[in-house]
C-alpha cells in the first residue's frame, strides 16, 4: 500500500504541511515571488530519515519531487505543483575539521551558514557571492564565487556526499563509492537525488582585500578591455567582476550620484592582505574611481555585502551564457545594454571561471565548460509584478544580443524555466554519459524539477 499523509505525518520528525494547513502559504513559497505553485505536500525535514520517507512517499504515489536547499532557484525549482517538496532549511548544521581541511554543510545550509562555520578557522572554499544561497543548489550546479580561479568550482571541492536516491537510499558518493554518482553530482544539479550532506575541501582564506568600486559609464569600455586582458593571466587570489549596477544609497557614494547607472567592479584579493592594494593598483590606473568601499574585511564580510540588494521576495527572470573571448563584439553588446539597467536590484554579471577551473578536465566532472573563460548572467530582478513585461524584456535584449557571440550553453544554475532545450548544449560532450547515471540512479525521473536530464 502506498504511502498515505498519515504515515507520512507519523514517520517524520520535521513538520508536513499541507494545503489546508495554516503554514502552507508560508511552506509552499520560495525567493523569487513570481513562481506560484500550489504543492500536495511540503516536508520540513529534520534528517535524514524524514527525507527518506518524503521520497518513498513522493514515489508510491508517483508523485514528482522539489527538493529546496536554500531556495533560490530563479526558475522555482524548489517548489512544485502538486508534488512533494522537501525543505531542507532546517538541516543547516556545518561541521569544521581544520586538520584535514574540509567541512561538511547539511543539505540545508546557505553560504552563510558555511562560511560562517569556516572563517573561524582561517578557511573558506569557493561559494556564491550572496550569503542567503544554498550550498546544496550552488554547488551541485557547478559554484562560481570570488574564490573560484585560485580553488576551483564550488563542486570541484565537493570531496564526498550523502545522498538518498529515487528508491529512498541513502548512498554516499565519493572517489571511492558510486563514483558515477559522485561524477555526475558535480554538476548535474539535482537530477540524482537529494544530498543530505555534502562534504567540501577548505583552503586557508580567512580575511581578503576587495569590495565594489564604480566607473562612469563613459569608461566601462576601458574597464571591461582591461578586465578582459588581465584576467587571462592575473593571479590566480584575484577574483572578482565587472557589474552593471544603479548605484543604491549607500555612504560611501556621493549622495548627488545615488540612482545614477554605472559599471561596478567588485574585487577580492584572496592573498596576502598587505598585497591587496598593489593589486588593485592596475584597476584604478583604468579610469577615476568615482566611489568605493574597498580594503581589507573578512571573505564573509565580502559574502554578505550585496544580501541587502537581493532581499526575499522579488522577481526573477535570468538568463545566462559561457563565453570563451570577451571580443570587441561582445565588448560592445554589453555597452549597448548595460547602461539600461532598469533598477537598483537588477545586474549583470561578467564572472572570470579560468585559473583552477581550467586545471578540471572537461569530463572530470558533469560541468563540461572548462574552456569558457567567462561565465556571463543577466539577472533580472525587480519589486513591482506590474513591471513583468519590461524588465523581462530588457534581459530578453540583453540576451538576443550577446548569446551569437556566446557559447551554446550556460551555467545551469544561472538558466531560466524556458531554457530546458539548452539543457544537452549546457553539458555538451557529458551529456550521455549524465543519462546513464541518471537511468541508473532516477529511471523513472522523479527528481525532474530541475533543469533536468531525461532518463
Ligand atoms: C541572489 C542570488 C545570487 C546567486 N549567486 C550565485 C553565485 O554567486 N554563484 C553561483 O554559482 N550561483 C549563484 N546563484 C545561482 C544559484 O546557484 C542557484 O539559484 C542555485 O540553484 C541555488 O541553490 P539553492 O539551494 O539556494 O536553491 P533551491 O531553489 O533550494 O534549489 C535549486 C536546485 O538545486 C537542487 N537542490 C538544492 N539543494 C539540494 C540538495 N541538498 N540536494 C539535491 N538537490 C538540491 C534543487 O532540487 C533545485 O533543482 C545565485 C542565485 C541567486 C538568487
Amino acid at each position: 500500500m502506498a504511502s498515505t499523509l498519515e504515515d507520512l505525518r507519523a514517520q517524520a520528525r520535521g513538520q508536513v504541511v499541507a494545503p489546508d494547513d495554516p503554514d502552507y502559504d508560508e511552506a509552499r513559497a520560495v525567493y523569487n515571488a513570481m513562481i506560484d505553485r500550489r504543492p500536495a505536500v511540503v516536508v520540513r525535514a529534520a534528517a535524514t530519515a524524514d527525507v527518506v520517507a518524503a521520497v518513498n512517499h513522493a514515489r508510491e504515489n508517483r508523485l514528482a519531487v522539489a527538493v529546496r536547499g536554500g531556495g533560490h532557484s530563479v526558475p522555482g525549482f524548489g517548489t512544485v505543483d502538486d508534488g512533494v517538496v522537501i525543505d531542507l532549511s532546517a538541516m543547516r548544521e556545518v561541521t569544521v575539521d581544520p586538520g584535514s581541511k574540509t567541512a561538511r554543510a547539511l543539505g540545508g545550509a546557505t553560504w552563510g551558514d558555511f562560511n560562517d562555520a569556516t572563517n573561524a578557522h582561517g578557511l573558506a572554499t569557493t561559494g556564491g557571492i550572496i550569503s542567503t544561497t544554498g550550498v546544496g543548489g550552488l554547488s551541485l550546479g557547478g559554484g562560481i564565487g570570488y574564490l573560484a580561479r585560485g580553488a576551483g568550482l564550488s563542486c570541484d571541492n565537493l570531496v564526498s556526499a550523502e545522498v538518498v536516491t529515487a528508491d529512498g537510499q541513502t548512498v554516499t558518493a565519493s572517489g571511492n563509492e558510486h563514483e558515477d554518482l559522485y561524477w555526475a553530482l558535480r554538476g548535474g544539479g539535482g537530477n540524482f537525488g537529494v544530498a543530505t550532506s555534502l562534504e567540501f575541501r577548505l583552503h586557508p582564506v580567512a580575511d581578503i582585500y576587495g569590495g565594489p568600486m564604480f566607473f562612469e559609464v563613459a569608461d566601462a569600455g576601458d574597464v571591461l578591455r582591461w578586465f578582459r586582458d588581465f584576467i587571462v593571466d592575473a593571479p590566480e587570489e584575484f577574483g572578482g567582476f565587472p557589474a552593471w549596477q544603479i548605484a543604491p544609497p549607500l555612504p560611501f557614494i556621493p549622495e548627488d550620484r545615488h540612482g545614477d547607472t554605472f559599471l561596478a567592479f567588485v574585487a577580492c584579493w584572496a592573498g596576502p592582505i598587505g598585497q591587496g592594494e598593489q593589486m588593485l593598483k592596475p584597476l584604478h590606473d583604468v579610469a577615476p574611481v568615482v566611489a568605493e568601499h574597498v580594503g581589507p574585511m573578512p571573505y564573509p564580510a565580502l559574502n554578505s555585502a550585496f544580501d541587502g540588494l537581493v532581499p526575499p521576495g522579488l522577481q526573477h527572470y535570468w538568463k545566462a551564457n559561457f563565453v570563451k573571448e570577451l571580443t570587441d563584439d561582445a565588448i560592445a553588446a554589453h555597452l549597448e545594454h548595460g547602461p539600461g539597467v532598469p533598477v537598483v536590484n537588477s545586474t549583470v554579471h561578467i564572472y572570470p571561471i579560468n585559473g583552477a577551473c581550467h586545471r578540471v578536465a572537461s569530463d572530470e566532472t558533469a560541468f563540461a565548460y572548462r574552456d569558457a573563460t567567462f561565465a556571463t548572467v543577466i539577472a533580472g530582478m525587480w519589486p513591482d509584478p506590474a513591471d513583468n513585461e519590461k524588465h523581462t524584456a530588457w534581459v530578453r535584449d540583453y540576451y538576443d544580443a550577446t548569446a551569437p557571440l556566446s557559447e551554446p550553453g550556460g551555467y545551469v544554475n544561472f538558466m531560466a524555466q524556458d531554457d530546458q532545450a539548452r539543457i544537452r548544449d549546457n553539458y555538451k560532450g557529458n551529456y550521455d554519459r549524465l543519462v546513464e547515471v541518471k537511468r541508473a540512479y532516477d529511471p523513472d525521473n522523479l527528481f525532474r524539477v530541475n533543469q533536468n536530464i531525461a532518463p
